[in-house]
């Protein structure tokens, strides 16, 4: 088989959700984001593991990613669509028993028209610019609004992953104002916010990249391990040159691997001549280019010919991983091709 492998460990994710969940007190509550189909791991199984572990209430981007989350959870947990309330979405929100968090008073509208009585959040914006209602949107309908009783009041920060940043207290004042006195359930910090204390934590967190392993979360348990087979191995002339571009040139008799993974695996170009993989703790560099299907690695030094090679494993993480492409380890994991063979190991499976 030539497909490479992408090992997923469940008990590291139901680990990771528990251990972000003790970061805050008993009151409040822990969501579980699985959007981009659980950051690409697969939101099935990932959604029934935190389910597992405790978690009750999910969060996707947009209503079509319910449908997987329901068909994995059944019905009871409650799933929760960032992008809200849009047309075309009334029938999959009504079926599905989704609730959309409302970003503007065109989707108030839409929602209360539609399916009034069916259960609602409000997203507001406190400073990012990017969802939610702006303070004066909602200072106008909040007494409409209140009286129906949404479920939660949320809102994003834009900097949680520097704790210093001086836009997280002005978001935290921010939504303060526009929040209190409401006696509604209020959610405003994803991994990063939880990480900034109590004061950040509210009624609810919505927890993403540290369940799969991602900073800003360091003491998250490794979620993910890549594993791409050997496809050849060739040995080299000093002089001789290694894929497109001639870009990477013998300098000594060298030996070459050819392992199956590229670009369209997820495997970002931008690591071409910069990356490395590993035949267990001994790193062996990329020799030129990242291919579509295939990439070249420098095994020279190795003692035996290897038969794979890791490009995600414990000696480099997804975030270190990131930081070779420039990128950071979100869209690592939500470049994830369709065609590894995901094994899902852990001892809930
Ligand atoms: C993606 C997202 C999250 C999760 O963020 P992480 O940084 O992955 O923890 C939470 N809330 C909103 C609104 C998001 O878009």
């Amino acid at each position: 088989m030539s497909t490479a492998t992408l090992s997923i460990d469940l008990d590291a994710i139901a680990e990771n959700w528990r251990a972000l969940d003790r970061l805050t007190d008993a009151a409040c509550q822990t969501a579980a984001v699985v959007k981009a189909d659980a950051y690409g791991l697969g939101v099935g199984r990932v959604a029934r593991a935190l389910a597992r572990a405790g978690a009750r209430r999910f969060f996707v981007a947009v209503a079509e990613e319910g449908a997987a989350v329901r068909e994995a959870l059944g019905p009871g947990p409650q799933i929760c669509v960032f992008s809200g309330h849009m047309a075309g979405d009334t029938e999959m929100i009504a079926d599905l028993d989704l609730t959309p968090m409302l970003n503007s008073l065109d989707q108030l509208t839409r929602h209360l028209e539609a399916l009034p009585g069916h259960a609602f959040g409000i997203q507001l914006d406190t400073g990012m610019n990017r969802l939610g209602m702006e303070a004066e949107e909602w200072s106008a309908v909040a007494e409409i609004v209140l009286p129906l009783n949404p479920v939660l009041l949320m809102s994003h920060l834009a900097c949680a992953d520097e704790p210093g940043h001086p836009m997280n207290a002005r978001q935290l004042a921010n939504f303060h104002a526009l929040t209190d006195g409401t006696g509604v359930p209020r959610s405003l910090s994803a991994t990063g916010g939880i990480l900034l204390g109590p004061q950040y934590h509210f009624d609810l967190t919505r927890p993403g990249i540290g369940l799969y392993g991602g900073l800003p979360f360091a003491a998250a348990q490794p979620v993910v391990r890549l594993t791409l087979p050997v496809v050849q191995i060739r040995t080299l002339e000093p002089g001789e040159t290694v894929g497109y571009g001639c870009s990477w040139t013998a300098e000594h008799p060298a030996t070459i691997a050819t392992v199956s993974g590229g670009y369209a695996d997820g495997i970002l170009r931008a690591l071409s001549g910069r990356a490395t993989l590993w035949a267990e703790d001994i790193a062996c560099p990329i020799a030129g280019r990242v291919s579509m299907d295939l990439i070249t690695v420098d095994v020279t030094h190795l003692p035996e010919p290897p038969r794979e090679l890791d490009l995600i494993c414990a000696d480099q993480g997804i975030d270190a991983l990131a930081e070779q492409a420039g990128t950071i380890a979100y869209e690592i994991l939500t470049s994830l091709g369709p065609r590894y063979a995901r094994r899902y190991g852990g001892a809930s499976v």
